[in-house]
């Protein structure tokens, strides 16, 4: 079975807690497709070279969690050729056999389109920016700035700019808990796998 389900979102917003569980309940393969520009920003040097010869070894470095990498990630993730290197690999997640959970900016909009499910999951700029802030610690007004220059950066760029695709489900989290979100996009992979 070729089943994709695109989930989009900014950052901090729940959607990889979401994919995870999604993924799971399903027994669906899943990409977290931030991990590849953010291995791309911390490899250095050339960007566009850095995607061309991204490995799977790259996506497991142990410091790609970080707000510094957030941020070198969506720096490079403006660059239209590192975006084109980074297609195939996505979209030959996606439609392979078994299912696909994605999550990431474009992926119901560029990566996959036809997508057998989209979900857009967002959440108040403070939300996120308080759940990051319990993540990383530090200075919470400065976390708060880093969300917004990062979901500005990633709203604003040229090319596949961060929106929800019009097809998309709009789940926001902010007063949600958890299990209560994973639970709403559970009830919609369900639903759309019945038809
Ligand atoms: O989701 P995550 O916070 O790990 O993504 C890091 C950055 O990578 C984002 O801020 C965004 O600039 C970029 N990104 C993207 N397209 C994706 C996934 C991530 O441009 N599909």
């Amino acid at each position: 079975m070729i089943f994709t389900v695109a989930i989009d979102g900014p950052a901090a917003s729940g959607k990889g807690t979401i994919s995870r569980a999604v993924a799971a309940q399903f027994g669906f393969a899943h990409l977290d497709t931030g991990l590849l520009y953010r291995a791309v920003g911390a490899m250095g040097g050339d960007p566009i070279a850095a995607a061309k010869r991204l490995t799977a070894e790259d996506l497991a470095r142990g410091d790609l969690r970080t707000l510094a990498a957030g941020q070198a990630a969506s720096r490079v993730a403006v660059i239209p050729e590192v975006r084109a290197a980074l297609v195939d690999f996505q979209r030959r997640f996606a439609r392979a056999e078994g299912g696909a959970v994605l999550d990431g900016r474009d992926i119901g909009t560029v990566i996959c389109p036809e997508a057998e499910v989209k979900l857009y999951v967002t959440a108040r700029a403070e939300v996120r920016a308080h759940r990051r802030w319990l993540e990383v610690g530090g200075d919470e007004a400065r976390v708060l700035a880093e969300v917004r220059e990062r979901d500005a950066r990633d709203m604003g760029r040229a090319d596949a700019p961060l929106h929800p695709a019009a097809d998309a489900v709009t789940l926001d989290t902010s007063d949600l808990t958890i299990e209560a979100a994973v639970a709403r996009a559970v009830a919609l992979v369900a639903a759309r796998l019945s038809r």
